[in-house]
């Protein structure tokens, strides 16, 4: 066994509706030395997504990942290595999990080379969510100049990307979120044209039509449930609607119905597709190429929410649901990376 002591957060139990810290628990473990074509790796930032939350249609975490470690994403650093490609020193990205430490014959991650952003970014808009906005937003919503934009969850990781890709693509761009302070940044930073903070608001079918006098082209969805009602009212003829997540029913502990409205999706002549940005992996060379111009010359900008330690991990988490974030949600449980 080696000397390595690592943190790790596990589920506890099975969120009944919205999840609570006491969900989870951090646990202990010895870390073995990394054998022959193994390395040692070290993280230094998770990424907190609303995909953790598990299985939807029962609203609660898949059972057999009771009891171990919680799924997620990070990027950390190799500090010993025994496998010829990976150097200690490397920057690596994995899908292994909330932990500060693992072994790994390098099957499980990859090589993070930063070169357009500071190395969390590769958590957000230079990874999975930054992707994720690109992919969908290009290929489903097929943007055209002067089309209106509705993105929902507009402040969080995802919608702050599409809402800027959409400006970079002429369109005019209306967002909803949570708070005023992210409805501020979104017109005020990120040259949305409108936002709604939806928590202020008692008819948000209502509220959408005064932010879209010519209707909605394209809708970006992250939120699912009302929002998706109230956007289907205000769709154009052959609009795009892109299912990109539900963040507003994954806690649900029904099967919830869905919107009582759907005879606009061909009454309107709209295009309703739902997407996995992996389905899109091979525009990822392309995907680098023109966010890396894009941050480079100062089109897009991005925000992070860090709480600092493993034992916020849980805190993070839930507080993706409460909509504690701003931009990217992460946790940093390691040392400042030098890049
Ligand atoms: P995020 O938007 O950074 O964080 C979640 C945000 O959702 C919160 O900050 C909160 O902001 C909002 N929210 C929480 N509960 C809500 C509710 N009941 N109604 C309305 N808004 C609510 O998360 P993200 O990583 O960018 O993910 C955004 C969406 O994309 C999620 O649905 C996620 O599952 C999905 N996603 C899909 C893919 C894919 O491949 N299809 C990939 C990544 C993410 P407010 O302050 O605005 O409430």
């Amino acid at each position: 066994m080696g000397s390595v002591v690592s943190r790790e957060v596990h589920i506890k139990r099975a969120p009944s509706g919205m999840p609570t810290e006491e969900d989870f628990e951090i646990v202990e473990v010895q870390i073995p030395d990394p054998g022959s074509g193994e390395v040692l790796v070290r993280n230094i930032y998770m990424s907190v997504d609303p995909y953790m939350r598990g299985h939807v249609l029962v609203g609660r975490m898949i059972d057999d990942a009771l009891g171990k470690v919680m799924d997620g994403g990070a990027i950390g650093q190799v500090v010993a290595s025994n496998h010829d490609a990976h150097q200690v020193g490397d920057y690596v990205s994995s899908d292994l999990g909330f932990r500060e430490y693992f072994v790994a014959d390098g099957s499980g991650h990859k090589t993070v080379e930063p070169g357009i952003a500071p190395l969390q970014a590769y958590l957000g808009i230079a990874g999975m969510p930054g992707h994720t906005a690109y992919s969908g937003f290009l290929t489903i919503g097929e943007p055209k100049p002067g089309e209106t934009v509705f993105v929902s969850g507009a402040g969080g990781a995802v919608g702050s990307i599409v809402c800027q890709i959409a400006k970079i693509k002429e369109c005019r761009v209306v967002g909803s979120t949570g708070s005023d302070e992210k409805v501020s940044w979104l017109v005020d930073e990120l040259g949305v044209d409108s936002a709604i903070n939806y928590k202020k608001v008692d008819d948000l079918s209502a509220e959408l039509g005064e932010h879209c006098p010519d209707k909605i082209d394209i809708f970006f969805d992250n939120v699912g449930g009302d929002h998706l009602e109230a956007a289907l009212y205000h769709m154009n003829r052959f609009g795009r609607i892109i299912g990109c997540g539900i963040i507003s029913e994954l806690n649900s502990t029904v099967p919830l119905p869905g919107p009582p409205n759907l005879v606009y999706l061909y009454t309107q002549r709209v295009k309703f597709q739902g997407f996995i940005s992996s389905d899109y992996s091979d525009q990822l060379p392309q995907f680098y190429e023109d966010m890396g111009r894009w941050i480079k010359e100062g089109r897009v900008k991005w925000k992070e929410t860090i709480l600092e330690g493993i034992e916020n991990a849980p805190k993070a988490f839930v507080g993706l649901f409460r909509g504690d974030n701003a931009g990217k949600m992460l946790v940093k449980i390691g040392p400042d990376p030098a890049i």
